[in-house]
């Protein structure tokens, strides 16, 4: 075991400050990473503030981050896929059993035995695993991807979390040219599905509460911009759009949104809203409509997203921090004020 220095969050209601964490010698088969860059993902701060209690009650103190691009100080004999020097990045896991029929499938994400990458029981030390906003990690070389050389490290590290998070569902619904699709929600996550849904060809409408937005919109790759408050603009869509990918972080109308479909169009959320969203059946009946679920992606979709992300210089729109200014960060995040993700230059937690 080593000494990390890392931030983390004493408890639900106090702020993230600067502490010390214990991290594992890498093992044969672990790279360890000093962390160059971390995204903060708003599902950081649900976390830090304990918001998700009722699924995944945080332990504290909680070292928040899942989306980490670093450079290889150290590996274990049995490693291969990396050498020291060589740049990699991690996600919202760290381990699985990679035995069940998930894993097998390529579906890490959903093994009942997935470990993330923060808050969650870490085999090797008895605790708890701690995330990315922390000057080095240790992680199995399976769960650590390749970074394109060709991309900018502080905007790949959001595509760890935000990219594979649109990416993934973005895929599965089969978004492609000839498709309207809705993103809701243009932060963190609504601004990669934006790309990626123009990448794909798709016609995008981005639905916004934030009417200030709509030219960074149509930059990043919109067709059209519609503020959900606006019911006029919202009726002038009505039961027009094969996909809706649904980003909000907070409590909101999906049943308006659910309007919005044509026949056999389907709602996704991503979003972790801390309650419920009550959902009108009957929008769902008329025009056997469906909404549904999707997290993260797995270990080789990511290295595709990654992938893809290099052949169409695809990164995030950072604005990048020092970590002395996380809890600054969190607010805003909370009026919805990132453009259109933080990214935290870690060589700043050496001032502490
Ligand atoms: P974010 O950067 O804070 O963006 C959320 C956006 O939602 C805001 O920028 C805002 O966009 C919109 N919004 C906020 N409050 C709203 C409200 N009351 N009503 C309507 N719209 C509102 O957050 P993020 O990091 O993208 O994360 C979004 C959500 O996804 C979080 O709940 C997070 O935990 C979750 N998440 C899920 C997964 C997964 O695997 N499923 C992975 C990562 C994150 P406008 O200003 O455009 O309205
Ligand atoms: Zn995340």
């Amino acid at each position: 075991m080593y000494n990390a220095k890392a931030f983390s969050a004493a408890s639900a209601t106090s702020p993230l400050a600067s502490s010390t964490i214990s991290r594992r010698d890498p093992t044969e088969n672990d790279v360890q990473m000093e962390i160059l860059f971390c995204g903060i993902c708003h599902s950081d701060l649900h976390q830090a503030r304990n918001e998700w209690s009722g699924v995944m009650p945080t332990v504290y103190p909680c070292v928040p981050g899942h989306e980490i691009v670093g450079r290889v100080t150290r590996i274990g004999s049995a490693v291969t896929k990396f050498k020291i020097g060589d740049i990699g990045a991690v996600g919202c896991m760290v381990d699985s059993d990679r035995t069940c029929p998930e894993c097998r499938a390529g579906f890490e994400q959903f093994c009942p035995n997935m470990i993330l990458t923060y808050n969650f029981p870490d085999k090797h030390t008895g605790g708890v695993t701690y995330g990315g906003y922390s000057e080095s990690i240790v992680v199995d070389q399976n769960f650590v991807l390749r970074v394109p050389s060709n991309l900018d490290l502080a905007g790949t590290a959001p595509l760890l979390c935000a990219g594979i998070t649109t990416f993934s569902p973005l895929h599965y619904w089969g978004v492609a040219k000839g498709r309207k699709v809705g993103i809701v929600g243009l932060g963190g996550l609504g601004h990669m599905g934006v790309k990626f849904a123009h990448a794909l060809g798709a016609h995008v409408v981005v639905f916004t509460t934030s009417p200030s937005k709509k030219d960074d919109a149509l930059r990043l790759g919109a067709d059209e911009v519609v503020v959900s408050k606006n019911a006029d603009e919202m009726a002038k869509h009505a039961g027009s759009f094969d996909f809706i990918l649904d980003a909000v972080a907070a409590e909101h109308d999906i049943n308006a949104l659910v309007a919005q479909l044509r026949r056999d169009g389907n709602l996704t959320l991503v979003g972790a809203p801390e309650k419920p969203l009550p959902l009108s059946v009957f929008g769902l009946l008329m025009r056997r409509r469906s909404v549904s679920g999707s997290i993260i992606g797995g270990i080789a979709e990511t290295q595709q997203m990654l992938d893809f992300c290099g052949q169409h210089n695809i990164t995030a729109d950072v604005e990048v921090i020092p970590i002395q200014k996380v809890n600054e960060a969190y607010q805003r995040l909370l009026r919805s004020d990132v453009k259109y993700r933080f990214s935290i230059d870690m060589a700043s937690l050496k001032n502490n």
